[in-house]
């Protein structure tokens, strides 16, 4: 592993199972909080297996929306906003009614984080993302 002065070891604690573990890519100023986090991420328990699952759904999800969702710029953040709860289970799914043709909803369908966008008109339904 390379190493300069910016990059320095500690020691860490994962959030979920409490293991203590090296963690590299530590920086100058970083507080015990965000090498936990440092931590955390490279823990192998399921719980922190599951939260990176999480974090990627969202992120990969939140993607798609900014690519294919085809809304205004305001509504995509809104929309962004609810993919965490509703991946953390927090809430069970979240729906936007855009206008009395067009809802757009956030759900687990699959056991996978789902925007769903649906124009009654056209009959059309666009699954966007899923991972
Ligand atoms: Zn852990």
């Amino acid at each position: 592993m390379e190493n300069n002065e910016n990059n320095k070891t500690a020691i860490g604690t994962c959030w979920f199972c409490g293991q203590q573990r090296y963690v590299e890519h530590v920086t100058e100023g970083m507080d015990a909080e965000q090498i936990n986090i440092l931590a955390t991420d490279e823990c192998d328990c399921e719980e922190a297996k599951r939260a990176r699952e999480l974090r990627n759904s969202i992120r990969a999800v939140g993607v798609s929306i900014e690519e294919n969702l085809g809304v205004p710029r305001v509504l995509r953040e809104a929309i962004k906003g609810l993919l965490e709860p509703v991946a953390a289970g927090i809430a069970e799914n979240a729906t936007i009614k855009v206008n009395s043709q067009t809802t757009i909803k956030i759900m687990i369908k699959e056991g996978r984080l789902q925007c769903v966008k649906t124009v009654k008109d056209s009959l059309t339904v666009d699954e966007i993302g899923g991972h």
